[in-house]
């Protein structure tokens, strides 16, 4: 945790807070601070700044703080994600995050389990957990945006082109396209395809609504791997 977040329930006066549970463990398992001492904190998504432990027991972190610091720039992308299994998903959703992708949109695809969409690692506060947890990883206090498109056909047809106006749309895989570019510096749209890849059907769909067909060269990387690769490459 490089960053704790402040939850708004957290604050209960200008310029303090009380902080329970997870967060306060980890000052005092991890960080093994003590009263006096300064942490990193942010609002959630508002300011960073510094914080003063004022009192550290075992229910509570009392925090002094002030904050005027702006979070990091946004990584100017949307990442289209087949939806991944669950474990990975988790993963995925805190490298997004620390990596400061603010708009992720999770898309089904012929070669996604179907039962992956029943996990109740998609219900809105486990999202969210994943992302806090990106986020203070990356020194940042703005949540992403997360969007589910549980149904291809429609998804690519009807919304797609409005979600990806005005971005340079790419998808990854690993399969004929070009290699991928590098440091594109302008606003961007990146589909990333699940476990068994996208089938050719998916490619050509995107293809026709203008995405362009990039690779990373012949090692098949994990999503979980090919995620953070991309993003660096790309920005
Ligand atoms: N066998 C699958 C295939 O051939 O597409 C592999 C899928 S890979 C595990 C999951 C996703 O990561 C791919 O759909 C693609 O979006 C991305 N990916 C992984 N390795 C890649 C590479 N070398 N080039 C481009 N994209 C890659």
């Amino acid at each position: 945790m490089n960053l704790l977040l402040l939850e708004p329930e957290d604050i209960v006066g200008p310029g303090r807070a009380i902080v329970r549970g997870r967060r306060l463990s980890h000052v005092q398992d991890v960080h093994k601070s003590e009263p006096g001492d300064t942490l990193r904190v942010g609002e959630l998504n508002g300011l960073m700044g510094e914080a003063r432990i004022i009192r550290l027991d075992k229910s509570e972190l009392e925090l002094e703080y002030a904050v005027t610091q702006e979070s990091p720039p946004a990584l100017p992308v949307t990442v289209l994600l087949a939806l991944p299994r669950p474990k990975m998903l988790k993963r995925t959703f805190q490298a997004l995050a620390t990596m400061g992708v603010k708009r992720i949109v999770l898309m089904n695809t012929f070669r996604v389990e179907k039962s992956f969409w029943q996990s109740p690692w998609l219900r809105p506060e486990a999202i969210r957990e994943q992302l806090v947890l990106g986020l203070e990883q990356g020194r940042d206090t703005v949540l992403p945006e997360v969007i589910l498109e549980k149904r291809f056909k429609p998804f690519v047809e009807d919304r797609l082109p409005v979600l990806s106006q005005n971005m340079r749309k790419l998808v990854a895989h690993p399969v004929g396209g070009e290699e991928c570019p590098r440091a594109i510096n302008e606003p961007a749209i990146l589909a990333i395809g699940p476990e068994g890849g996208f089938i050719p059907y998916e490619v050509e769909r995107l293809v026709e609504y203008g995405f362009e067909c990039v690779h990373l060269g012949s090692r098949i990387l994990r999503v979980e791997t090919a995620v953070p690769v991309l993003l660096s490459r790309l920005f």
